[in-house]
C-alpha cells in the first residue's frame, strides 16, 4: 500500500490539469483551491470496557455552489486530514460532473470498525453525528456511506439527527443522509449503485471500442459493496472474473470465481484466501495478471510507479476513489490503458443517493427498474460528454471528465457572480 502518498496534492493536481486545459477563470480557480468549511473533531466514546477512547473525525465541505455539500462517511484506520481533504473535492467534482445539483464534501473517522463491538459502533456514530450537530443537514450537507461504513450506520445517523430536531419537525429531516436501509427510507437500487454505474460506462466504452464485455476476463480489487456488484453485474452479462484481492490476501482462477459464492462466503466471516479451488497468490502478482479490465474498488494510491509497470488489462475502471497515483497514471498511459476515471466509473453511488434524495423530500419509492433506468440516462450521458471532450481536446478520460465538472462549476459562478 502507497500509504502515504499526498492525496490533497493528487486531486489539486488533477483538476488543475483540467483548468489548464479549458483556461479557467482565476477567481473560480481561486475559490477551488481550498475547502470552504474544514471541520475536525475529538469525540469521547465509552468502550465495552467502561474505558473512555477519544476519537478523531472530520468533515471537509469542499463546496456548494451546484447544491448543497454531498458525499460520505469513512470509518477507516487509514483516515486522515488529507485524505478526508482529497476526497471531499473529488465529491465536488464527480457531482459537476454527472450534473446533480449538489456540491462535495467527505467526513471520516478514524477508526478500525472491525476492532470494535456493535454496541461501541453505535456509540461512535451517534456521537459524532452529534458532535457534527447542525454542521450537516437535508438542505446543507448530505452524508451517505463509504468505506466501512453501510446503509445501517446511515440509519443511524438519521436517528441520532432527528432525534435532535423539534418533535414536530423529525419527519422532515429524513433526507439528511442517503444510502439508508429501505425500511428507514433507503432507495431500492442505491445498494448496488455504485457497481452498476461502474458497468454502464464500462459498456459504453467498449461499445465505442468494440470490446465485447461478455467475452472478457476481470480482476477486482476490494470485495465490498463496489467490487462485488461491479463483479456480479458483468458476470451476469458473461465476463469471468478471474482473481480477486482484499485486506487478507489474493487469490486466482483462470476459469472463473463464483462472484456470488464468494460474496456468501466472505459474509459468513470466511476471508477470501480460503475459497475453494482457487490458488491463493502474493499480493504483489495481484495486478499483474492477464486481464482485459482491471476494477480497483478499494482504497487510494493502489497502483503506483512501482506496480503500475506490471499491468497488463486493456482498461481499468476505477471503482475506489483516487487508486491510481499520478505517476502510476503515467506509466499506464505509456503502455496505452485507457483509465475510466473514479469520477465518472464511480459516480453511480452519489447518483442513486440524489434519487434517494429526492424520494425522501416527496415520500415515495420508485421502483427498481425506474432507478436503474434513470441510472443509466445519467451515466450514459457523464460517459458521451467526458469521450466527446476526450476526442475535441485530443485528453485522457481523467482530464476530460474534469473539463465536463469544471465548466458547469464556472458557469455557475459566471451566472451568480461571487458574493458580494
Ligand atoms: N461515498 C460514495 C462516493 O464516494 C457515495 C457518496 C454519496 O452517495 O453521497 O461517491
Amino acid at each position: 500500500m502507497h500509504k502515504k502518498y499526498p492525496l490533497y496534492k493528487q486531486a489539486t493536481q488533477q483538476w488543475q490539469k483540467a483548468a489548464d486545459f479549458f483556461e479557467l477563470d482565476r477567481d473560480v480557480r481561486t475559490i477551488l483551491s481550498e475547502p470552504k468549511n474544514e471541520i475536525s473533531i475529538n469525540f469521547p466514546v465509552r468502550m465495552d470496557n467502561h474505558e473512555l477512547r477519544l476519537f478523531r473525525g472530520h468533515r471537509i465541505q469542499h463546496n456548494n455552489i451546484l447544491g448543497p455539500f454531498k458525499g460520505g462517511i469513512r470509518f477507516h484506520p487509514q483516515v486522515d486530514h488529507d485524505e478526508v481533504k482529497a476526497l471531499a473535492v473529488w465529491m465536488t467534482f464527480k457531482c459537476a460532473l454527472v450534473g446533480l445539483p449538489f456540491g462535495g464534501a467527505k467526513g471520516g473517522v478514524t477508526v478500525d470498525p472491525r476492532e470494535l463491538s456493535s454496541g461501541e459502533l453505535m456509540r461512535l456514530t451517534r456521537r459524532f453525528t452529534h458532535a457534527l450537530g447542525n454542521n450537516i443537514g437535508p438542505e446543507y450537507d448530505i452524508p451517505a456511506p463509504d468505506a466501512g461504513t453501510n446503509a445501517k450506520t446511515m440509519a443511524i445517523i438519521m436517528d441520532t439527527f432527528m432525534n435532535a430536531q423539534n418533535t414536530t419537525n423529525r419527519n422532515a429531516q429524513r433526507h439528511v443522509v442517503t444510502g439508508k436501509t429501505l425500511t428507514v427510507g433507503g432507495s431500492l437500487g442505491r445498494e448496488k449503485a455504485t457497481g452498476q454505474g461502474l458497468v454502464y460506462v464500462l459498456s459504453s466504452w467498449a461499445k465505442e471500442n468494440n470490446f465485447d464485455l461478455s467475452k472478457c476476463t476481470f480482476s477486482v480489487q476490494g470485495y465490498g459493496n463496489v467490487g462485488y456488484h461491479a463483479a456480479n453485474i458483468l458476470e451476469k452479462m458473461g465476463a469471468s472474473m478471474i482473481a480477486v484481492q482484499d485486506h487478507t490476501g489474493s487469490i486466482f482462477n483462470p476459469d472463473g470465481i463464483s462472484t456470488e459464492d464468494l460474496k456468501n462466503f466472505n459474509l459468513s466471516g470466511n476471508p477470501i484466501v480460503e475459497f475453494e479451488n482457487c490458488e491463493v497468490i502474493e499480493d504483489h502478482e495481484f495486478l499483474g495478471l492477464p486481464v482485459d479490465v482491471l476494477i480497483p474498488a478499494a482504497l487510494e494510491g493502489q497502483i503506483h510507479e512501482e506496480n503500475a509497470g506490471k499491468i497488463q488489462a486493456k482498461v481499468v475502471a476505477e471503482g475506489a476513489n483516487g487508486p491510481t497515483t499520478i505517476e502510476g497514471e503515467n506509466i499506464l498511459k505509456d503502455k496505452g490503458i485507457t483509465i475510466l476515471p473514479d469520477l465518472l466509473a464511480n459516480s453511480g453511488g452519489v447518483t442513486v443517493s440524489y434519487f434517494e434524495w429526492t424520494q425522501n423530500k416527496t415520500s415515495s419509492q420508485w421502483p427498481l427498474e425506474e432507478v436503474d433506468r434513470k441510472l443509466k440516462i445519467i451515466m450514459d450521458q457523464a460517459y458521451a460528454q467526458t469521450s466527446q471532450i476526450c476526442k475535441e481536446m485530443k485528453t485522457d478520460f481523467r482530464t476530460a471528465s474534469y473539463i465536463v465538472a469544471l465548466r458547469r462549476i464556472s458557469y455557475a459562478y459566471q451566472e451568480r457572480g461571487i458574493f458580494p
